[in-house]
This record gives structure tokens, sequence and C-alpha cells, in this order.
């Protein structure tokens, strides 16, 4: 696109929760299928500095980027979606905004003025959202403000907004999402609120341009035009956004509903052609016509909030569909787990996860599934804390070590098969300081990793503080547990698998990140066929 960069900016009204991470990312998806290039940020008001030493209970997952920035995990919609990375400009929180700010304050950058809301806070998130567009490489950059207009939280950010609409013009516009509550009584769908959300903005001195309405059930006759009539703004620019079957459905919903379309003709851009969504269509098919069905067990100590286990879920998701496969997930807890239990808890399921996490808590459960999984012959994908139990499973009971253990669960252990890195220990700060981000890894020939892959050089991104401990690396191999994935430079062991077991990998980085809608995670599609294989009866299976 010739001319600059334009901004489209997302809020939401009336509730939380609308899923305008979804909307960002689906119109975003229409764009870049018409040819442009888009990016997506995320603004949380909040005063973390980012999301990394949140507990998942608050926010759900923590999405970690290629250059290591621990994020919001609707940046992992942004990347499922347009399969463009995104890195630490793609995601600013209130902590951060201060932080920068206060900063240049030690630095006397300010020239003894008084550092203020307006000007200094809102100049700082200005300068955040235009450091995308003015990387020069993106037509649209689109900026969703986490939380709800008229929260505290959220006025300099909607500050901001109104005042680059009025530095920049034309080259701006804003998309509010909203409720249309439906009311079971009197059997409608109600506008008011919308009316009253719409109102808000106008207070705070923002117009949006084109509203787009969250509604359980099909908007009534007339109710655009109403819409349209209170808020300013034209009929054709009230999307209705039902409630969809899938996520992936929503793209195409509001291609129908013609957002693209209207937020085009808004920034006054013509003459693309329409968005061509044909390989999404191809997926959004395989993905919901499955020819067959698999059980697959997520163990984790967060599972009653699947948010807290987002990236996995959508990988298992995507993989299903590239192996045009139903996965039903079983979230499985593992601090339920135990010895005894275990075979009733995991029984039918032909494909055992178990997740990453921190600290203790659960761990001895996930310890248990793995030794179920290593001696039922059930295909496993253990994930960065999920790897290292799969260690600690093998030290304990094949190697005999009894005491084996993370450091990070008994800093005495007698047999610290998983340990501190070297470069960790001096570290005091807990936000941003883990070995984080994408690092290269060498593969063995020969290994499942290498087969699932189909090459010797990988690159994965990382979050941990603990490692494989090396030293235990020739009597593991000797036994049956092999490092088939290092760490060129450090030596660092990134995946540990399990000899003479169909499908048994331990995998110290999170692949989770890396897959999209597009370009489904080979070590997912990998597991996802092992389980689909593990659940051919036996019968037909001697067959084959
Ligand atoms: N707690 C482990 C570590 O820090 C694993 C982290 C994770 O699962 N992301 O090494």
């Amino acid at each position: 696109m010739t001319g600059s960069t334009k901004y489209i900016f997302v809020t939401g009204g009336v509730t939380s929760s609308l899923g305008k991470g979804i909307i960002s990312a689906s119109l975003a998806k229409l764009l870049q299928a018409r040819g442009f290039t888009v990016t997506i940020q995320k603004l949380d008001p909040y005063i973390n500095v980012d999301p990394g030493t949140l507990n998942p209970y608050e926010h759900g997952e923590c999405f970690v980027t290629e250059d290591g920035a621990e994020t919001d995990l609707d940046l992992g919609h942004y990347e499922r979606f347009l399969d463009v990375p995104t890195s630490q400009a793609n995601n600013v929180t209130t902590g951060r905004i201060y932080q920068n700010v206060i900063n240049k304050e030690r630095r006397g950058e300010y020239l003894g003025k008084t550092v203020q809301v307006i000007p200094h806070i809102t100049d700082e998130i200005k300068r955040h959202i235009q450091a995308l567009g003015r990387k020069g490489i993106y037509d649209f950059v689109i900026t969703e403000v986490g939380g709800t207009v008229g929260d505290i939280e959220s006025l300099p950010y909607v500050e901001s907004i109104r005042q680059l609409k009025w530095e920049k013009g034309k080259d701006c516009l804003t998309i509010h999402l909203t409720l249309l509550p439906f009311l079971q009584t009197s059997g409608e769908l109600k506008t008011k609120p919308t009316q009253h959300s719409v109102k808000e903005m106008l207070s705070l001195g923002v117009q949006p341009d084109v509203l787009v309405c969250r509604t359980e059930h099909p908007m009534q006759k007339g109710m655009k035009e109403k819409i349209a009539l209170f808020c300013n703004v034209d009929a054709t620019a009230v999307i209705e956004s039902r409630d969809a079957q899938t996520i992936y459905d929503v793209p195409m919903m509001m291609q129908e509903e013609g957002l693209d379309r209207v937020v085009l003709q808004k920034l006054g851009i013509t003459g693309y052609p329409e968005a061509d969504l044909s390989a999404w269509t191809d997926f959004l098919h395989r993905y919901k016509e499955p020819k067959r069905e698999v059980h697959i067990g997520l163990v984790g100590k967060y599972v009653e909030l699947h948010d807290a286990y987002k990236s996995i879920k959508e990988a298992l998701e995507h993989a299903g569909a590239e192996n045009e496969t139903k996965v039903h997930i079983k979230w499985v807890h593992s601090e339920k787990l135990n010895a005894k239990n275990v075979a009733k808890h995991l029984a039918g399921l032909t494909g055992i996860v178990v997740a990453p996490g921190f600290g203790h808590r659960g761990i001895e459960g996930k310890i248990e599934a793995i030794k179920y999984a290593r001696e039922q012959k059930v295909p496993f994908l253990g994930i960065c804390l999920g790897m290292q139990c799969a260690v600690i499973e093998f030290g304990r009971n094949v190697l005999g070590l009894t005491d084996a253990n993370s450091t990070e669960m008994n800093a005495d252990t007698a047999h610290p098969v998983i340990a501190m890195m070297e470069e960790q220990k001096n570290v005091e700060n807990k936000g941003g300081t883990m070995r984080l981000g994408a690092y290269p890894c060498k593969l063995t020939e020969g290994s499942t990793a290498y087969a699932v892959y189909g090459r010797k050089d990988i690159s994965e991104r990382h979050r941990h503080r603990y490692e494989f401990n090396n030293s235990y690396l020739e009597d593991y191999r000797k036994a049956g547990m092999e490092a088939t994935g290092i760490n060129p430079k450090g030596k660092l062991v990134e995946i540990v698998e399990v000899k003479g077991h169909p499908w048994f990998v331990g995998v110290q980085f999170h692949p989770e990140y890396r897959s999209t809608v597009m370009k489904p995670h080979p070590l997912f599609v990998g597991f996802v066929q092992a389980a689909v294989k593990a659940a051919v009866p036996v019968g037909e299976k001697a067959e084959a």
C-alpha cells in the first residue's frame, strides 16, 4: 500500500471478555488476505511491567515471543491467525509505560518539568503505538486496548487515542466492541448499554467509527439503523458479531458482515481485491469434519482454567485438523493423581501431554502420569516442566535414583537430575530474567524429533531457569533415555526421548507458541498421529 501506516484502535465497552482479541485478529486476517501487511498490538492497563510474574489463574497463559518477551495471551491469537511473529513491541502495559517515564525523569530528560499523565504518560503511550508503524513495514497497526472503556485504568489510553485521531486525522479509525444483552422475559436484544458505552467514549472525546456488537442471537430488523442513529455511525458500520462455533469461524463471519470493507472505505482505501480465505476455509473443513477422533489427556495444575494452557490447547486442535482428527482433551488435575488412581484417570487416553509449570504443587501427580505413559507405551509429550518431570521419573524408576529431583523442588536432593542453569544462579529479580525466547537446537538423526521436523536445525522458544543436569547424561543414555536435541552453544539438553517406546518426547522448550492455523507444529502433528495410531483397535493394528 502506498502512503502512511493506518492505525486502527479496538476498544471494548459494557463488559470485559467480549473477544476484542479475536475480532482484532480476524480483521487483521481479512486485511492480510487482501494483500496488506498488518500487525496487532495489545495495550494492557495493569501496573505489572509484563504478565510474566502473573499467576495463570489471574490472566491465563503467558505467551512468549521470539525475542523473549513475556506477553498477554492475546498475542498467541495474533500469531495463530496471522502467522507473523510478534515481539516485545506488540504488548505494552501501564507498568512499562510508567517505568519508562520514571526512568526518563531520573535521567533528567524532562528538563525540570513537572511530569504528568498528560502529556508525558500519553506521549509515551503514543510513542509505543507508533513504534510499530515507524518500522515502515506495516500498512496497518491494529491496537487493542485491554479493559473496558470507563475504567479508571483505561483513561490514559483512550486519551492517547483521542490525541492521535486529532493529529493523524484520516489515518486513524476506532472500532468499539459492545454487548447486546438478550432479555429472556421480553425475548429481545437491548441496545441501551451500547448507546451508553458510546456516550462514555464521547465524553472522553472519541467518536467510534465502527461498532462491533456481540450478541447471542441474531440482531432484529432495524436494530442496526437504531444503533447508527443513536451513536453517530453509518448503519453499514454497525457490525453484528454472533457467538461463533469456534474462534476460527470469526474471520469468515466478519467478512460476511463487511467489517474489512467498511474499515477500508472509512480509511479511504479503494481498489483492493476481496480477501482470499481459501486456505483458511480448507483448515476449517478439516477441523470441523474430522474422519476420526482421539482422546488426549492434558495433565497440569491449572486445568480448571483452560486459558492457562491456551496455546497447548490450540496447538492440539491445529494438529488434529492436520490429521483430520477430532482431538478430545481430557483435563487432568495433576494434584489429584497418585500411584493408586492414575490408571483409572488416564484409562482410554491414547496420548498424554504433561504441561509446563513452576513450583512443586502437583509435581508428583505429573510424575505418576509419566510413569504410566512410559510403562503402558502411551504416546507422551512433556513440555518444559513436563519434560523435567519425565527426567525425574526415569531417574527414580529406571535408574533407581529414588531421590532424583529438580533442585527447584528439593534444593538438597542427592540426585539433582534437573538443576538451575549456571547463568541463573545470581539472578535476583523475578521478572523477565528466565532463559526466554528463541534458541537454536540441533537434532539427532534417527530420533523421533528428527522424524517429525524433517531437518536437523530447529529454533524454539524457551521460558525456564532449570535444565537437565549433564553429569547424568551418560547414565540416562545407557538406560534408554536419550538427549536427541541439544543447544549447540551451551550444550543444554532441549529434547529427551525414551527408546523402545512408540512415541515418548520431552521438550525443554515450548513448541505450542509456534503452532499456527496455517502451520501446525510438527511435534504436535506427530504426537496426534501417534495417538491416532495408538487408538486403532488391536485387531486392525495387527493387519496394518
Ligand atoms: N519451573 C521450570 C523451570 O523454571 C519449568 C518452567 C516451565 O515449565 N515453563 O525450569
